[in-house]
């Protein structure tokens, strides 16, 4: 940026002009440049970083880059209104976005506006956008369960209340399903949701929000979107407003969840913002503290000690990655910073694994701990078998004569991966999860057609739970398969099959 010469002059100018007033104009700068969602402002010497500006016309701002004759701001809301030569204050405080009960059911924006045409939001309870994530003494381990209602999910990569578990793949691989699937399911569980969308197009969120209302979710969620068609600013601030939100709900001892869809698209606004106030670019020219802001806005994620009503709120940032390359900087960066990852494969997913979670790539590290027993009993070597089957499958691609008990590890291996197979919003309650994977790693199902594996579920959790509603009680109440569960599951599967076959 070149500084003209007749604007340095009229800033001296009104400097000199104004000399009297000088003690009154201590907080108060002038525009020197304005455009693309950024300003730089003379004269705001006593800013602090991060703190909340005022426009004309009730723009706000935020100063981001303190220089020594400089600030440079973003601006919240739109830069047309704004002109050289304006007035700017300092206020005093950092943004805050309104939390609370009275947001559930909405779509704000990222300021907290409501943008579905309901009306204002009846709250007044406000919180900052930055906030201290929990420290050490004011934590504790993950515990509960977060069912997403998916079976590959919540049998093999358990997530945890309180637990960061990144949702990584190329694009059009399920990511967004997901989290929708993971908002369905909490129907019932009393955690609420709240759903960030960075960068994506409005008519994409109408869809999804549309989706939420038809499955009843909404009410327990809150929907927070700064559009591709916004400035990078809106679309950076998303997830620091929607975690705010978040947080109201995890500091009252209650438990939420949420999703960021995507941070990819919130490092690309970033680095937008970063490029426009000139700091110096890093790797892939992303600026250097992309990493820091990630990982402050992840660890805010937490499960709370009892001595702070035990609260909690669990983070699944989502991440775009460019042709499967997940050793790029900004995903490598959050698969460091998070407790494992849900990996989705475009390979997968084209040839009908659905969803494409690549098993092998997968983790939870806060894994058994956020199981309840029984899926920890019937999915503990559900992974062994699926890698057995794959390494099996290779093999016997190009031999014929196989032995028996390759036979039936190769059987048993294609029906499991029929089980994790699950449509979209269709999430399955953990006692019935539970109950077809017993009967998959059993090896009852190695006698149903491999095609038919999905029509035997789907009759299977019906034949039980009406015929045997005690099963799927019992599961639930207890979390524990005792041996007289087992009994009659064993029992009902047996029983079923042979129905299902005659
Ligand atoms: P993007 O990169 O565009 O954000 P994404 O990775 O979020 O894509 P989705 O939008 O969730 O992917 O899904 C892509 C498509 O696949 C959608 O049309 C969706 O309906 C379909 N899809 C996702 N999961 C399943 C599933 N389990 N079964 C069938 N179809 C699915
Ligand atoms: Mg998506």
């Amino acid at each position: 940026m070149a500084v003209k010469p007749e604007e340095v002059a009229s800033i001296i100018k009104k400097e000199i002009e104004n000399y009297e007033d000088k003690l009154n104009m201590e907080n108060v700068g002038t525009v020197l440049q304005v455009g693309d969602g950024v300003a730089r402002v003379y004269g705001l010497d006593d800013t602090m970083s991060n703190e909340l500006l005022e426009f004309p016309d009730n723009v706000f701002g935020i100063a981001l880059n303190l220089e020594k004759d400089n600030v440079g701001a973003i601006l919240l809301g739109g830069d047309t209104k704004i002109k050289e030569g304006d007035i700017v204050k300092t206020t005093g405080k950092i943004v805050q976005v309104p939390v609370g009960d009275a947001l559930l059911g909405r779509v704000v924006n990222a300021i907290g506006e409501p943008i579905d045409g309901k009306g204002p939001i009846a709250t007044s309870e406000t919180r900052e956008i930055e906030f201290e994530a929990p420290n050490v003494i004011q934590r504790q381990p993950v515990k509960e369960p977060l069912q997403t209602g998916l079976k590959a999910i919540d049998s093999m990569i358990p997530i945890g209340r309180g637990q960061r578990e990144l949702i990584i793949g190329d694009r059009q691989t399920g990511k967004t399903a997901i989290c929708i699937d993971t908002i369905i399911n909490q129907a019932e569980t009393g955690v609420f949701c709240i759903y960030v969308a960075i960068g994506q197009k409005m008519s994409t969120v109408a869809g999804l929000v549309e989706m939420l209302e038809n499955h009843g979710s909404m009410k327990y969620s809150i929907v927070v979107v700064a559009s591709a068609s916004e400035a990078a600013p809106m679309q950076f601030i998303a997830p620091y407003a929607g975690c705010a939100m978040g947080e109201y709900f995890r500091d009252k001892g209650q438990h939420a969840v949420i999703m960021y869809d995507d941070l990819y698209k919130h490092a690309l606004s970033y680095r937008q913002i970063s490029l426009l106030l000139r700091r110096p670019p890093g790797r892939e020219a992303f600026p250097g503290d992309i990493f820091n802001l990630h990982a402050r806005l992840l660890e805010r994620a937490a499960k709370l000690h009892e001595d702070l009503g035990g609260g909690s709120l669990t983070a699944l940032p989502v991440v775009e990655t460019q042709g499967g390359d997940y050793a790029a900087y900004i995903p490598t960066n959050v698969i460091s910073i998070t407790d494992g990852q849900i990996y989705l494969e475009s390979d997968l997913f084209n040839s009908g694994v659905r969803p494409a979670i690549s098993v092998g790539l997968s983790v939870s590290r806060v894994g058994g701990s956020a199981q309840i027993p029984a899926m920890k009993k019937v999915a503990g070597t559900l992974r062994l078998d699926l890698a057995q089957y794959r390494e099996l499958a290779a093999f016997a691609q190009f031999g014929s004569d196989l032995d028996k008990s390759t036979a039936a590890q190769l059987a048993k291996g294609s029906r499991l991966i029929e089980v994790l197979k699950q449509a979209q919003y269709e999430p399955v309650p953990v006692e019935s999860q539970i109950m077809i994977i017993y009967a998959g790693v059993n090896g009852y199902l190695d006698e149903v057609p491999q095609d038919r594996t999905r029509e035997f579920e789907t009759k299977f959790l019906k034949f039980v739970n009406d015929k045997y509603p005690n099963i799927g009680l019992q599961i639930k109440e207890n979390k524990k398969l005792t041996s007289e569960i087992t009994h009659k599951l064993e029992d009902a599967v047996k029983e079923y099959i042979k129905e299902f076959l005659s």
